[in-house]
């Protein structure tokens, strides 16, 4: 069996606010909690659930962008909730991130050039004339020119600004890339080109993705396998054939059938999800879907649904199986 790339188990990350005047109460948000996952060299791992549902916190407290408060983070084997100084930037440099907005991660007063080159600087993969070549072969390798090089990132629109993004994901030679929302800042016809170009990186490279998205056409298209999330939980995992054309859990369900159909023809006939989702800081007892689900049992108020294996070797968390 291979060895998992990255293998995350009960990751947690809560925030805590203080609000309200005179006395100001404090609330623990519980944005991220027991999330386990794996991810194989070479793979792409979906990530998908609506706004708020802690997706994008998981993926930021698994690079240790923002630090999480329990859990453990595995990458080749090294523990990286563990590892400090010289260990934590070497393993920086394997794990990269492709932001939603690639315009506020681009330094405006920095030319691509120098966002390029800086990075292989500071890592020791390259200096000087080296630099500068590998920078613009990789500035080739996302359909960019080499006269921007020399340019600002105002001077381009925002699917080169993603491209520009990526390439400079690329500057360490990770082995796997957080990609949050990547595409669903940009316009429909600019989205596709920028999925092309990372599923033809994916294969050149042999990348592995965490692939954080609200889109379950895009994740479908580019994605091995799944995981749904739901209030800061995993509720459903597994082959993304099977989760997204056979859900099991009926908020998976709901967030499929909810989903923007391809086909004209059906679209129209399909169902909303109903409810707003509750809030993370007074997360519902109980399976924390209980007052939207269709399904709700007497139990289901009760007891928090473990998640259990499924036959095609992923997992649900509901009453309803097992
Ligand atoms: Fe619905 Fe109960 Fe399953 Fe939760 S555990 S999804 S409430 S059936």
């Amino acid at each position: 069996m291979t060895e998992p790339l990255l293998s995350v188990k009960g990751l947690a990350k809560h925030f805590t606010v203080r609000k309200g005047f005179p006395k100001p109460k404090t609330t623990v948000i519980r944005a991220v909690e027991d999330v386990s996952l794996t991810i194989n060299p070479g793979e792409a791992f979906g990530l998908v659930g609506e706004s708020g549902c802690g997706k994008s916190t998981a993926a930021r407290a698994l690079l240790r962008l923002i630090e999480p408060d329990g859990g453990e983070v595995r990458f080749g084997g090294q523990d990286v909730r563990a590892a400090r100084g010289k260990d934590l930037i070497a393993l920086r440099r394997r794990m990269q991130i492709v932001f939603q907005d690639p315009y506020s991660s681009l330094d405006p007063r920095q030319s691509i050039g120098s966002a390029l080159t800086e990075p292989m600087r500071v890592h020791g993969i390259a200096r000087g004339e080296d630099a500068k070549k590998r920078a613009l072969a990789l500035l080739e390798e996302v359909g960019l020119p080499p006269n921007a090089f020399d340019r600002y990132p105002h001077e381009f629109s925002g699917g080169q600004r993603q491209r520009i993004g990526i390439a400079r994901a690329l500057t360490l030679e990770p082995e796997l890339i957080v990609a949050d929302e990547p595409v669903s800042a940009l316009d429909v016809s600019v989205q596709a080109q920028v999925l092309l170009l990372l599923r033809e990186l994916r294969q050149r490279r042999g990348l592995a993705f965490l692939f954080v998205s609200h889109d379950l056409s895009v994740v479908r298209w580019f994605c091995d396998r799944v995981a749904v999330m739901y209030l800061g939980r995993i509720v459903e995992e597994g082959p993304v054939g099977r989760v997204l054309a056979n859900p099991l859990h009926p908020y998976a369900r709901m967030l499929r059938d909810a989903s923007p159909e391809p086909d004209p023809a059906l679209r129209g006939a399909l169902p909303r999800i109903v409810g707003e989702i509750p809030s993370a800081a007074a997360p519902p007892p109980g399976c924390p879907f209980h007052p939207r689900c269709p399904s709700a049992m007497p139990e289901c108020s009760q007891v928090l649904p473990a998640l259990k294996p499924t036959p095609e070797g992923g997992s649900v968390a509901c009453h309803l199986y097992g």
